[in-house]
């Protein structure tokens, strides 16, 4: 855990943010502002700044299984995945992070 980080924050429950999904690996919640109907977020339990810096490739596929999991549990079908990785592309919480978009 990293102190100053929000989704850290939110990870060890300090604000008691609802999980729409949670495993051994990732925890995914909706998006405080969302910029589709659907956005929500698959976040690493580990902190890991950005994709740059994860070197742990099973991490890396679980992360994805986790997409996978989460959107089959809600029905979601099509949709679109998203990793801002540094300040320049628009990366603004530096704790990993996979949105996922849909309607
Ligand atoms: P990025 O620009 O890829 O770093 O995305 C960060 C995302 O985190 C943005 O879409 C924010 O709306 C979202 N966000 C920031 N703080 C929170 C929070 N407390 N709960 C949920 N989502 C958040
Ligand atoms: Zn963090």
């Amino acid at each position: 855990m990293a102190e100053d980080c929000i989704f850290c924050k939110i990870i060890s429950g300090a604000f008691n943010t609802e999980f729409v999904y949670e495993n051994e690996y990732a925890v995914v919640f909706n998006d405080i502002n969302p910029k589709a109907p659907i956005h929500m977020l698959v976040v690493p339990k580990v902190h890991v700044e950005s994709l740059n810096e994860l070197e742990d490739k099973k991490l890396m596929g679980e992360l994805m299984q986790t997409v996978k999991d989460v959107t089959k549990k809600i029905g979601l079908k099509s949709y679109k995945t998203l990793i801002n990785t540094g300040k320049e592309a628009g990366q603004e919480v530096f704790h990993l992070h996979i949105h996922i978009l849909g309607k």
